[in-house]
């Protein structure tokens, strides 16, 4: 395989719902569960997932797929609460694998070499 100069890597993301305490609220149910690879998501077949908690966890995303600081709380961190505070669904984000992406494939501005 081909090393290019321009390489940089992205962890694959799994989010998926556990049960925390009381009642799930949402329409989410224990189990469920969504991927994200590079910049796209993807659900199982016919499975949904409410908009709420999937706004409340989007701005998460991009860092966690990213490498970060061992100390680094996003590093440790995995469990995200739904936003409804009624609702006992907990999201747990795991980082599935590592991809390879090349900087010339994904943007157009040019690296500073
Ligand atoms: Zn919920």
């Amino acid at each position: 395989m081909t090393q290019h100069s321009d390489e940089f890597i992205l962890y694959d993301l799994r989010v998926e719902v556990i049960a925390g305490k009381g009642k799930m609220m949402c329409n989410h149910k224990v189990g469920d569960f969504f991927e994200l690879s590079g910049e796209n998501l993807s659900f199982p077949a016919g499975q949904t997932f409410p908009i709420y908690p999937l706004a409340a966890l989007l701005p998460l995303l991009p860092a966690k797929q990213r490498q970060t600081h061992e100390n680094d709380w996003m590093t440790t961190d995995t469990d995200i609460g739904c936003p409804d505070p009624h609702c006992a669904g907990i999201f747990r984000i795991t980082r599935t694998g590592e991809r390879v992406f090349r900087h010339s494939e994904v943007s157009a501005v040019p690296l500073k070499k």
